[in-house]
């Protein structure tokens, strides 16, 4: 069984006391792929570095929603310097987190643009962060994004009208731990209702730990709880979730 982590942040400083060990325990439970997406500059700069360092992990570089207002053409030089690299298979994350409201939204929503230009000009797909914010994303999306280059709406937690409009614009969607919980019946009948082959696995490390695990310090190992719950939505073995979320991941990020 192969599995694909489709989002992380291992490069994080949480894990700098046990990085390796956290990594060996994710082969182990047959994580085979890792993609560690960056979420500013720096951490962009250190999943590149990862990257160069293990084989089975790839990286996303760009400006997560939160930092949206240090986006500006320094940094989209920087941006693009990194995506140079072989390692770089993705772009983001990036998108509007209204939740949070950690930048002002007007400069959430110029960053969004402006890293989709960029993303579309590099021809690398996006992953992109959406949180109480459908209207403005799809708008955006619909506006900025060629359904042809790509990409996956990662941690899905919005609405299935917005789910529907997602694969329209040939969006993936990237499922979480979230999907474990309890209380989220309405979460899982939008995995039922998602074509296994647009469904991408993911932790979102260190956040979104799934049962039985909620609050502690997640990592890639545990993308096998995701998938098991995928499996039990579809009706469908693990190995068999693994294999298509894997090839997945795989032809999306065009990984050979
Ligand atoms: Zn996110
Ligand atoms: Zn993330």
């Amino acid at each position: 069984m192969e599995l694909f982590d489709s989002h992380a942040h291992i490069d994080f400083p949480r894990y700098n006391k046990d990085r390796n060990k956290v990594i060996d325990r994710a082969r182990a439970e047959g994580v085979r792929y890792i993609l560690n997406c960056g979420a500013d500059l720096e951490s962009s700069q250190r999943a590149v570095k990862l990257a160069q360092e293990f084989d089975d992990i790839f990286a996303a570089v760009g400006i997560h929603p939160h930092e949206g207002s240090t986006y500006n053409l320094e940094a989209a030089k920087k941006l693009q310097d990194l995506a140079g690299s072989e390692e770089v298979v993705a772009f983001g994350e990036i998108g509007l987190d209204y939740h949070y409201d950690n930048s002002p939204r007007d400069e959430q929503r110029q960053a969004f643009r402006a890293q989709l230009r960029l993303a579309s000009s590099l021809e690398l797909p996006v992953i992109i962060h959406s949180r109480e914010a459908e209207e403005d994303t799809i708008k955006i999306l619909k506006e900025e994004w060629d359904p042809e280059d790509g990409g996956v709406v990662h941690c899905y937690s919005s609405s299935a009208e917005m789910a529907k409009k997602l694969l329209d614009l040939n969006f993936h969607i990237g499922f979480t731990g979230l999907i474990t919980f309890k209380n989220l019946e309405w979460l899982r009948r939008i995995v039922s209702n998602t074509p296994i082959n647009k469904i991408l696995v993911e932790t979102d490390s260190p956040y979104m730990s799934p049962e039985p695990y909620r609050g502690r310090r997640n990592e890639p190992a545990r993308v096998k709880e995701v998938a098991m719950q995928v499996a039990k939505c579809h009706n469908l073995t693990m190995d068999k979730v693994a294999e298509i979320t894997t090839q997945n991941g795989l032809d999306l990020f065009k990984i050979n």
